[in-house]
């Protein structure tokens, strides 16, 4: 019953010890006595009894002096004293207890009860110390979960914060001692402090517990949020004795869920929405929008050739550039003069409407809408509730108006154009899923429409969507079938009218489509890889075509045909193997040009840098296709062995009455300056003609000059040029 607990007596009465001693081993104690003061304490710092009994009157101290160096010295940590006093002598008593005695008991003593009282002061001083550890673990679990709690007491009336209320506001204890509630509410900012006063005092006066999230500015200016509970604690289920708060800061929990909620719901790149959070809740509001009768139009918008500007500028300037977009997108869907709201419970931009006497610039009444990247360089438009379909064609206007001015990217001016595609609910889909389908469809649909316009979804674009799948499927069989085959557009020398040369086009006369653009079928051959097989046929092809018309000697001199290599085919890594398996002949090679644009060679340049030096070793030259469209500083001429530039067709189309000219200038400029010869893509029009051949470029290429023709009919024109040497257009 007494778990072996050590007692150690001390009194000068040694019958009083030993009977204590045998009585109390009785009870299973073990028993250590000490006759002086001293012989006392050596024996508490060296046994660390669990009970002390003290004798009041020792020969070398008095009792109350052990006691007291006991307590001051923290031997045996606060463990029980009972004073054995003399006499019922109150002032002892009361001196004892001063001293730090736990209690007392006097002479003559009666030893049934005493083992009692010993009995009891162990199991309170257990409780006592579990109690103190409870406490401490309770204060440190506080601190460690940010926890801090009050507790007001019904019945005194008294009001206490828990230490970690310190931390929490970032005071001093030292300073602010004794917080009470008025000094914490200093501590609310105004925003919230009636609802916390409020709740709180709601709790106390009217019994009603509370649960609350509110801010915190700290004694240092931090901002913290805390949820803070409040409860009515009752005792006997009737009368309550207590109310407690417990604060908890969750700053740091809403920040992680701030940011898995931005990870889970915006791009990363841009901030806008991402695919998940725009396509949750619309079918909702175009289910809704239909039981109102109202129209909501979808907006696919598509960079056009951004592949082109992730491979000349990288793919840091291209995320730069679809921030700026993303930018500009939301600047010119916003109405100017109207404010954005953010709405956090349902991630959406709910836009106000205008203040009375604002006139809107645009005439656009877009009371809501939703924008969102939904990967690579695709970005959607919800507009909610659109008067009538005009709208959507006026923003999709006033959209590519804004997105035509050039970028500026670390110093680059990049210019972009966009495709977009505009479904409209419900007419063109009933949900989401169906409505963005369509609209991509449309998107497409402008795209093949020569890019920088805009489209709306037509039920016929899904043939044409199908159809493309077919032609896809049709391409595969194209070369086995013999329905691929080559033209040739002649090249003149502007300054003579000698034909000078002529570029090779890829035709494809389908069984039953007929003729099929390149623009039209190259393009899908590069994204499903067909091309390469494709281009080894070319090849074989245009080797064959030289070979032949070396061999009848229709070629002169200094004639060059040029042959468009795919940015796929010239980074296939065996493409110098190919080169040189097929185009053998180093004498003849030197009528070889290939074309490749800007942007295929600004890809890994350095490797590339390789295989063009290797071309050039092989007799074949190299021109640079569709020259001005690309992004890439000019200063790459110098390091890649390039033979001629093609200005491309948009510029000479543009020449007249227009600021190309410069342009146009600037590169015959430059050309002469570096010995690289010039061809003029697109001439049209006399005009075009005249200006190029005085500006000094030195060939021409055009349907004024001679559209592509087919082969017969160019050897015939290598024949007559032969025999005559005039001019293709005398
Ligand atoms: P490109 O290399 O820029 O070829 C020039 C295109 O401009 C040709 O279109 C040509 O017919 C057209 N053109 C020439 N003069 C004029 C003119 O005065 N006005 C107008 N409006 N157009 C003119 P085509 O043959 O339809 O080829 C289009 C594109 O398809 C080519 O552009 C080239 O990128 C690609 N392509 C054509 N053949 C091949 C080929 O054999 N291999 C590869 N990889 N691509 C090819
Ligand atoms: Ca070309
Ligand atoms: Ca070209």
């Amino acid at each position: 019953m007494s778990k072996g607990y050590k007692i150690l007596i001390i009194d000068d009465d040694p019958t009083l010890c030993m009977i204590a001693e045998r009585k109390l081993k009785q009870y299973g104690y073990s028993v250590l006595t000490a006759l002086t003061g001293k012989e006392g304490i050596q024996y508490a710092v060296q046994h660390s009894p669990d009970i002390l009994l003290l004798d009041y009157e020792l020969p070398d101290m008095a009792g109350i002096d052990v006691c007291r160096y006991l307590r001051k010295n923290r031997i045996g940590e606060d463990k029980p004293i009972l004073f054995i006093a003399g006499k019922e002598d109150y002032q002892s008593i009361e001196n004892a207890f001063q001293a730090g005695a736990t209690d007392f008991s006097s002479k003559p003593l009666n030893w049934s009860i005493l083992v009692y009282r010993i009995q009891y002061m162990l199991r309170a001083h257990e409780i006592n110390v579990s109690l103190i550890s409870s406490e401490a673990r309770l204060a440190k679990a506080q601190k460690i979960a940010k926890l801090t709690n009050w507790e007001y007491n019904a019945i005194d009336k008294s009001f206490k914060w828990s230490d970690t209320i310190y931390d929490l506001l970032e005071v001093n204890p030292q300073h602010e001692n004794n917080l009470q509630l008025s000094d914490f509410y200093k501590r609310v900012p105004e925003t919230d402090l009636y609802k916390v006063q409020q709740a709180i005092s709601n709790c106390i006066g009217k019994n009603s517990s509370f649960d609350l999230e509110h801010a915190l500015i700290t004694q240092a200016g931090n901002h913290r949020i805390i949820s803070h509970l409040g409860n009515v604690i009752k005792n006997d289920m009737t009368n309550i004795v207590e109310y407690i708060g417990t604060l908890q800061d969750i700053t740091e929990r809403r920040s992680t869920e701030d940011q898995v909620r931005t990870l889970a719901y915006y791009d990363s790149l841009t901030g806008l929405m991402n695919r998940e959070s725009f396509l949750t809740g619309l079918d909702a509001v175009i289910s809704s929008n239909k039981k109102y009768d109202l129209l909501s139009a979808l907006l696919f918008i598509d960079l056009d050739d951004f592949k082109r500007v992730n491979d000349t500028l990288g793919h840091e300037l291209g995320d730069l550039l679809l921030c700026e977009i993303a930018e500009r997108l939301t600047n010119c869907v916003r109405t100017a003069g109207e404010e954005k709201e953010y709405q956090p419970n349902n991630h959406r931009l709910i836009k106000n409407p205008l203040p009375d006497g604002v006139v809107r610039l645009n005439s656009i009444d877009i009371q809501r809408f939703d924008l969102a990247r939904l990967g690579g360089d695709e970005f959607t438009i919800f507009l909610a509730d659109i008067p009538n379909i005009e709208v959507a064609a006026s923003v999709s206007a006033r959209l590519l108006k804004a997105l035509e001015k050039p970028f500026s990217l670390d110093g680059y001016e990049v210019y972009v154009t966009f495709s977009i595609g505009i479904a409209i609910s419900p007419t063109d889909g009933e949900n989401i899923q169906v409505l963005l389908k369509n609209a991509d469809t449309a998107m497409y649909s402008a795209k093949s429409n020569g890019k920088n316009n805009y489209q709306f979804y037509s039920s016929d674009m899904n043939e044409k969507a199908l159809d493309r799948l077919s032609l896809e499927s049709d391409l595969r069989n194209a070369i086995a079938n013999n329905e691929l085959h080559l033209v040739y557009q002649p090249q003149i020398c502007l300054q003579t009218g000698c034909l000078v040369g002529a570029e090779a086009l890829m035709r494809w006369t389908h069984s039953e489509k007929g003729n099929i653009s390149p623009v039209e079928f190259i393009p899908l051959a590069e994204v499903t890889g067909q091309i390469l097989v494709i281009g080894d046929w070319l090849f074989e092809q245009f080797n064959k075509d030289l070979v032949r018309w070396s061999k009848q000697g229709l070629i002169p001199e200094k004639f060059k045909l040029a042959l468009n290599v795919s940015s796929l085919q010239f980074h296939q890594s065996n493409m110098m193997e190919k080169v040189e398996a097929v185009f053998s002949d180093l004498e003849l090679n030197k009528h070889i040009e290939f074309e490749l644009t800007e942007s295929v060679m600004m890809q890994n340049a350095e490797s590339n840098l390789d295989k063009l030096n290797q071309l050039a070793e092989r007799n074949i030259t190299l021109s640079i296709d569709d020259f001005g469209t690309g992004y890439s500083s000019l200063s790459y001429l110098h390091q890649f062995p390039v033979d001629t530039l093609k200005i491309d067709r948009s510029f000479i189309s543009n020449m007249e009455g227009d600021g190309q000219i410069v342009i146009v200038n600037a590169i015959l400029a430059m050309a002469k300056g570096m010995n690289i010869t010039v061809v003029a893509e697109g001439i049209e029009n006399q005009w075009q003609y005249d200006f190029l051949k005085q500006a000094g470029c030195d060939i021409g290429q055009g349907y004024f000059i001679s559209k592509p023709i087919m082969i017969d009919t160019f050897e015939e024109l290598l024949q007559n040029e032969k025999v005559s040497k005039g001019s293709l257009l005398s």
